[in-house]
């Protein structure tokens, strides 16, 4: 590990490969804190010329790495065994160019999602992918969990708006998948967004951006309980609307939001609020809001209104993507859960979310992209107490299994990574496990590319990684 320090600094330049306990601390774990492994060392590149550099240098020495953004991911997926190397790519922050006649730009993977945006405004586009975590998270660590957010309800999660990314594989070798005009046979391009970081590194990114809308409206509704704002999404996807989002936030959420900064006047009283979000030419967003409306007022809302300004809609969207922070006043931690089911059954699946909460009994907030199906139920919990972590665990997986049951999937957004891989075989039969396994094997045969992520686990490789309150002693 020295000569491959002293080779890393070589490559990067001295300062920026850390090694001191107290730097590496900070690497040990992403948004899930139910897994952690302190890395031997984090190296910061600044092009993928030195990734790629480093990448060889790895290889050459056979040490497991694997790529980090902003660290917000909620399954695991940065982290590397003990004695591995992180590549942490912050410093590749830079918007290399938007072209706004063709409304694509090129990125570095570390640009932050909501930076991206800020820039494309000049030219009035917009980058569409709109994780809640878009003000820390990067489009690198975006691509590689396929990241979704509320406005993809709409217009598609991330593997919609990449076009091509250069990539340095596991031998450090550098190609480009994906083309600028969109001929692709083989699609690499789709392979590689959503690998969790286990099919080559992104360095550089090819991405579509959408014109900002002529006009917006934003509703909410707010519900005596979670079932009737479930069956009015329901009703909404059945009358064919297309709206950009259909958020829910249940009454614990609101609470939460409520108590904080980033309060927005949602309805306290309410067992779940409803938001509704409708874009495009004037024309089409009056017709269509007036349309949401009513269907919202179908079954004795509480409230039905309106933002009344792009100030009021700014301020609902930020209670809304806040609202996990928030949750912060509950728990030490947070498990955030991502499952999937069809918009049909979410009335079924929160009852049942219900359920568990009450044997749990430890506080669940849900807040999710309603429209997709795509669950997100958040337990607070201490990660010092080790039958709370065990309970958490126990009752995410129940509840991913009810999806598996009502025909959804183990994840919408948040990837496997560490979180899940116990659960694949449960949703993928052998034959279809052993073809993922093969695929990732062309890419990344010795498997040094972020090992463990996203397929089940091979013997011993489960002791590499410690849960809080696990092998390693907790926190
Ligand atoms: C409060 C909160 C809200 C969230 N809301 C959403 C949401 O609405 N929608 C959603 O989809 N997710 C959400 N997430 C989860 C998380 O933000 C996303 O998964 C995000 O895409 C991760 O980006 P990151 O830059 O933090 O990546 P990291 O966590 O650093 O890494 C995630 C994975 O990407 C890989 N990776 C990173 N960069 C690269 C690269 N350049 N090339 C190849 N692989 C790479 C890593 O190895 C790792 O496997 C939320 C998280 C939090 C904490």
């Amino acid at each position: 590990m020295t000569r491959a320090v002293s080779r890393l600094r070589q490559a990067v330049g001295k300062t920026f490969v850390l090694d001191d306990p107290a730097s590496l601390l900070a690497y040990e774990s992403d948004a899930l804190t139910l897994f952690r492994s302190k890395p031997s060392a984090v190296v910061l590149p600044r092009s993928g010329e030195e990734v790629a550099a480093c990448v060889r240098i790895l290889h050459e020495e056979g040490i497991p790495f694997a790529a980090r953004g902003a660290g917000t991911g909620l399954s695991g997926g940065a982290l590397v065994p003990e004695g591995g190397v992180v590549l942490a790519l912050a410093r590749m922050d830079r918007v290399v160019e938007i072209l706004p006649q063709a409304r694509m730009a090129t990125v570095e993977p570390g640009v932050v999602n909501a930076a991206l945006s800020r820039e494309a405004k000049k030219y009035g586009l917009r980058y569409a992918p709109d994780p809640a975590s878009q003000v820390v998270s990067t489009i690198g660590g975006n691509l590689a969990e396929n990241a979704g957010g509320p406005q993809c309800f709409l217009h598609g999660t991330t593997t919609n708006h990449i076009q091509w990314v250069e990539v340095v594989l596991a031998d450090g070798s550098v190609e480009t998948w994906g083309t600028a005009s969109g001929e692709d046979d083989l699609d690499l391009r789709g392979f590689l967004v959503g690998s969790e970081g286990t099919v080559g590194i992104a360095v550089r990114i090819g991405v579509r951006l959408i014109p900002i809308p002529e006009a917006v409206e934003t509703l909410l509704a707010a519900y005596p309980d979670m079932q009737t704002a479930c069956d009015t999404v329901t009703a909404i996807v059945a009358a064919g609307m297309t709206p950009v989002a259909l958020e829910v936030m249940d009454h614990r959420a609101v609470e939460a939001v409520e108590n904080s900064n980033f309060r927005a006047g949602l309805p306290r009283d309410a067992g779940a609020v409803l938001l509704v979000e409708v874009e495009g030419d004037r024309e089409r967003v009056s017709s269509e809001a007036s349309t949401v409306e009513s269907i919202l007022a179908e079954r004795q809302p509480l409230e039905v209104r309106r933002a009344v300004d792009e100030n009021e809609r700014l301020l609902l969207w930020k209670a809304r993507k806040g609202a996990g922070g928030a949750l912060g006043r509950f728990g030490p931690d947070t498990y955030v859960m991502d499952g999937v089911v069809p918009p049909s059954k979410l009335a079924k699946v929160m009852a049942f979310v219900e359920e568990v909460q009450e044997e749990v009994g430890l506080p669940v907030a849900n807040l999710f992209h309603a429209g997709d199906g795509n669950i997100h139920p958040h337990f607070s919990y201490d990660a010092r107490n080790p039958d709370q972590v065990r309970a958490v665990e126990e009752a995410g997986a129940r509840i991913l299994r009810y999806c598996l049951d009502l025909g959804g999937s183990l994840t919408g957004e948040h990837g496997i990574g560490l979180e899940k891989e116990h659960l694949l075989k449960e949703q993928f039969d052998p034959a279809s496990l052993a073809l993922m396994e093969r695929l990732r094997k062309v890419f990344n045969p010795s498997d040094l590319l972020n090992p463990g992520k996203g397929l089940p686990l091979r013997k011993g490789c489960g002791e590499a990684f410690h849960r809080h309150g696990g092998v390693s002693g907790g926190a």
